[in-house]
């Protein structure tokens, strides 16, 4: 086999590694990129994109159905499915095709196969591309795949992962969801919004543990009235193929029986098969590669991005790491700021959220507090009718420093991002209540929090003074 000589092998194309791969080809690296599977990893070929392409058809189908509301008559409402499933196809291979035009025109050499060290510098394709190539750098995007558990095997025809369920081109009547994490609560609300009758089984006293009690209480309540069957603190023992049904078992309660079954309990990072242990990379013991500010693992020409490095599973996170990565790699030394995090969650009503809630604030030691507006009480929610949902800012009580936000409700994903534009700015308040929003917009919502967070509320009634 030739040996192949490159400044920067970039393994994995998905969000973290392409946008390495151009920054290094940018940056002047003689660059090669390796992909196993379609370019763009799981977020283009099965997460993000593709869920969101099917939430868009959820929405849209929505308010079709509340037109009357708008003063507007329909006639029978009906959907494909599999339509929708095949529009969602097309915008995926869409994106791929604008990918690989893209990644060329940065003059990266792509080689489509499986990665493996074979060395600290070296790395083996095997594949449709056979090929040794070694690198002064590399930088390890391997990602993660969905977690499988033994009790609940992926049959990938009744018991899915999260990518078999965005395959399916029929609907279940009757859908049980195990895990009430992100992916579980967004399966949860799609699938309900077409109909499905949705079971959301969580083993933690509530949804969206991570998020905080006041996002969980809120998504809860929210996901009841949709008709959810949200039941958490449940132990489920096992699933059970029964005929066309699938029965699933949980503790000290009858069988639950099913049509479909989602599990998502977690992911599992793919790092066991690229033989890191030949590079001398240090792996923990959850299969993560401990990294410095700069993504280095314990080898500093070797980088690690992405869901690998145990931190977020969040395509944006691992896209600036790759950006970081590749700087350092080309001798521009570069950062993560790791306060500045937006994450998002597209339920209804979505979530967006950045920096620390105020149970996080206090147990940091801060003296803070927190300024929290109803969109119920924003004309532009009144005048589009989502009225759900809440924008809230924590602070410092004496510096007025913004240690976090979160918002729940329409749009609540694109709203974060003005929060965290202020958290990597390390902006205060004043800077919010000082900052002209435009008005009718949703985006008032962050103004109106921050006045509240200041103590001198403008479209809410003063609060009573001691
Ligand atoms: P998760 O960690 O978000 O949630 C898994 C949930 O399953 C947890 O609440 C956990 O308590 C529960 N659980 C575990 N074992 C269980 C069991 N036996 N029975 C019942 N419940 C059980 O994992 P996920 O939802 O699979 O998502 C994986 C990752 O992908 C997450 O880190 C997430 O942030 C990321 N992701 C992000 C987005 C987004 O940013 N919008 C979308 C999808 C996925």
């Amino acid at each position: 086999m030739e040996r192949q000589f490159f400044d920067c092998i970039v393994i994995g194309s998905g969000p973290g590694g392409y946008v390495a791969a151009i920054r290094a080809a940018q940056r002047g690296l003689q660059t090669a990129l390796i992909e196993s599977k379609e370019l763009g990893g799981t977020c283009l070929n099965r997460g993000c994109i593709p869920s969101k392409a099917l939430i868009a058809n959820a929405e849209v189908l929505r308010k079709i159905r509340e037109a009357q509301a708008y003063g507007i008559t329909t006639g029978d409402i009906s959907f494909n499915y599999e339509a929708m499933k095949e529009r969602k196809d097309r915008v995926v291979e869409g994106i791929r095709k604008g990918l690989t035009g893209l990644i060329a025109s940065n003059k990266i050499h792509t080689f489509e196969g499986y990665g493996k060290f074979s060395s600290p510098n070296e790395v083996v394709v095997i594949g449709k591309d056979e090929a040794l190539l070694e690198g002064k750098t590399i930088i390890v995007a391997t990602g993660s795949e969905p977690k499988e558990l033994p009790p609940f095997p992926f049959d990938y025809e009744k018991v899915h992962d999260s990518t078999s369920l965005l395959n399916i081109t029929e609907l279940p009547e009757r859908l049980a969801i195990i895990g009430g994490g992100v992916i579980g609560c967004e399966f949860a609300c799609l699938h309900r919004a077409f109909g499905v009758e949705v079971t959301l089984l969580e083993v933690l006293p509530s949804l969206l543990p991570t998020e905080g009690k006041q996002i969980s209480s809120a998504i809860t309540s929210s996901f009841k009235k949709q008709g959810i069957d949200v039941q958490t603190n449940v132990a489920v023992e096992k699933t059970e193929r029964k005929g066309d049904s699938v029965l699933v078992h949980i503790s000290g309660k009858a069988p639950l029986e099913v049509d479909a079954v989602l599990v998502a309990v977690g992911r599992k990072y793919n790092t066991d098969q690229i033989h890191l242990d030949k590079a001398g990379v240090i792996v923990e013991e959850d299969g993560s590669i401990p990294v410095n500010e700069h993504l280095q693992t314990n080898i500093p020409h070797i980088f690690a991005i992405g869901d690998i490095t145990g931190k977020w599973i969040l395509a944006h996170y691992a896209s600036h790491q790759g950006m970081v990565a590749a700087d350092t790699a080309a001798g521009h030394l570069s950062e993560m700021n790791e306060n500045a995090v937006p994450s998002v969650i597209f339920t209804k009503p979505e979530i967006g959220t950045i920096g620390l809630t105020l149970e996080r604030a206090f147990e940091a030691g801060y003296d803070a507090t927190v300024g929290k507006f109803p969109f119920q009480a924003l004309g532009k929610s009144q005048a589009i009718i989502e009225t759900e949902g809440f924008a809230q800012i924590v602070i410092e009580k004496t510096t007025g420093q913004i240690l976090g936000a979160q918002v729940v409700g329409h749009g609540a994903a694109t709203l974060i991002a003005e929060m965290a534009v202020a958290i990597s700015s390390e902006l205060t308040v004043q800077s919010i209540t000082e900052t002209i929003h435009a008005h009718p917009t949703i985006a008032e919502a962050w103004m109106e929090a921050a006045f509240l967070a200041d103590d001198m509320p403008l479209h809410l009634p003063p609060k009573v003074r001691r």
